[in-house]
């Protein structure tokens, strides 16, 4: 599962498209919207987490940019501090996409940056402080596709 957080602007010509559904049922993903402001013959503005298979995504985000939709990651990024975890698991119930799990037999978390979504809930669940959101916002739609 790969998923991004990415600010959608719509320009006024194509705001009552049905694009978000196209996103659903012809790339299959899923999709979680945070926020949105979409007006008649207005610019529109969405935040919305972006889930699915990486291909998948990539072709969405594709199809995005093909229609005018400009793109915009806003996930910050997060990192793990090695240092200060202890290892105790307790991110791995609450992160949504994977990006932290444990790896068996040795019983290791691990963090795979590439799967996070910069959601933060580690941030809040980690007893040491050891998930630190960073202001990287370095995927750009380039990155994206
Ligand atoms: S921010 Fe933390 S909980 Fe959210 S996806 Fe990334 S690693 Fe998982
Ligand atoms: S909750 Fe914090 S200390 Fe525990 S495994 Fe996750 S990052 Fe490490």
């Amino acid at each position: 599962m790969y998923a991004r957080m990415l600010l959608l602007r719509f320009p006024r010509e194509i705001v009552d498209k049905p694009i978000v559904t196209n996103l659903v049922r012809t790339y299959d993903l899923s999709f979680n919207i945070l926020k949105a402001q979409i007006y008649p013959r207005k610019e529109g503005l969405m935040v919305m987490e972006l889930r699915g298979n990486r291909k998948d995504y990539e072709r969405g985000i594709q199809y995005l940019h093909d229609i005018g939709v400009i793109i915009e990651s806003i996930a910050q990024g997060i990192r793990r501090d090695d240092e200060r975890c202890y290892q105790c698991g307790a991110c791995t119930a609450v992160c949504p996409t994977g990006a932290l799990h444990i790896q068996r037999p040795e019983m290791q978390v691990i963090f795979d940056p590439e799967r996070c979504s910069a959601c933060e809930l580690c941030v809040k669940a980690c007893p040491s402080r050891a998930m630190i959101v960073t202001l990287d916002r370095s995927l750009d739609l380039e990155e994206a596709v």
